[in-house]
């Protein structure tokens, strides 16, 4: 390894289907600026040029006083962090694309990557986390559902980068199909997508008020639909919270985590969402001694909202490049 200098930058970078977000940390991860570009879909090469060109951008924004040291990127799918090598991310078209190898030889630094959501899970830990808690797992909630998990202070990854998978533990098997090819996954029943099917379901089923005039139909205008108090959204999101309350007590019970933390468009309704989790627990607590003892609604929080979680655990992700 070289002998990095006492002042450096790193880059962290989450890589979306839609947009690059990135920052740019000094060696003590204090923030120099961030910013977002649009994805280039055009061509394989093209999305990582495209990458190459922000990273550069954001370096830019941190002037001169300092070099590049490492470069860490979060990225959906499949990803094989040994080799450096993205196996699947379907929105991004890569199948077994060399990432790390490309832009370190564009660099000329260490590179490294990790599922975008296990990169936010780092986030979380190292960025959002005010009781310094050692163990905990984050939920992140839209069009599907995943988890990453923090044990000891350590990014759980598994044999196979799957570790935490929850999305796609089935919960009901004559549930509606799931992208993965089974039936009634966790996050055909709690996701964004699973809250607009669930409206759908309402309305055909003859469901009137607020719901009628949704248009789009989205997940967002279902949990301002109940907040404003109209009874057919607040069902949906009563079910859909009890449902991801058996869940997040099956979290809690395979990990034993201090928290729990949720994050995702449609967290953004905060302690609504949060809600008919807590009145679930509180249910399971009124005849168990075990859900008293673990399921305590203090150990529930939503994520930051204002803060890229992905980017900046990205960046602490290049900074253990370093760390090591
Ligand atoms: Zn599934």
């Amino acid at each position: 390894m070289p002998a990095f200098p006492a002042q450096y930058w790193l880059v962290g970078v989450d890589v979306g289907g839609t947009t690059v977000s990135t920052v740019l940390l000094d060696e003590s991860l204090h923030a120099h600026g961030e910013l977002t570009v649009d994805t280039d879909l055009s061509s394989a090469d093209n999305t990582m040029l495209g990458i190459a060109h922000a990273i550069e951008a954001t370096l830019a924004l941190g002037g001169g006083a300092r070099r590049l040291a490492a470069i860490g990127l979060g990225i959906p799918g499949q990803q094989d962090p040994a080799n450096g090598i993205v196996r699947i991310a379907v929105n991004l078209h890569w199948y077994d694309y060399p990432l790390v190898a490309r832009l370190t030889a564009r660099f000329g630094v260490p590179c490294v990557i990790e599922n975008d959501v296990r990169v936010a899970t780092l986030g979380v830990y190292r960025f959002d986390n005010p009781a310094g808690d050692q163990d905990l797992a984050y939920i992140s909630i839209g069009t599907g559902l995943a988890t990453g998990v923090i044990l000891e202070g350590k990014l759980l990854r598994g044999r196979h980068g799957l570790a935490g998978e929850f999305g796609h533990v089935i919960v009901d098997p004559d549930g509606p199909p799931c992208n993965c090819g089974a039936r009634g996954c966790l996050e055909t029943l709690v996701s964004a997508t699973a809250v607009v099917r669930r409206a759908r379901e309402a309305l055909a089923a003859g469901a009137g008020g607020a719901l009628v005039a949704l248009s789009p139909l989205t997940a967002r205008g279902v949990y301002e639909a109940a907040a404003a108090g109209d009874a057919a959204a607040q069902q949906i999101v009563d079910d859909v919270g009890t449902e991801l309350a058996r869940s997040l007590r099956s979290v809690v019970l395979a990990y034993d985590v201090d928290s729990v933390v949720l994050g995702g468009g449609v967290t953004r309704a905060g302690d609504r969402y949060l809600a008919p989790i807590i009145a679930e627990w509180r249910r399971q607590q009124a005849t168990s001694a075990l859900a008293r003892a673990v399921l305590r609604p203090e150990i529930l929080r939503i994520a930051d909202p204002t803060r890229n979680l992905g980017a900046w655990g990205a960046a602490a992700l290049a900074a253990e490049l370093i760390e090591e």
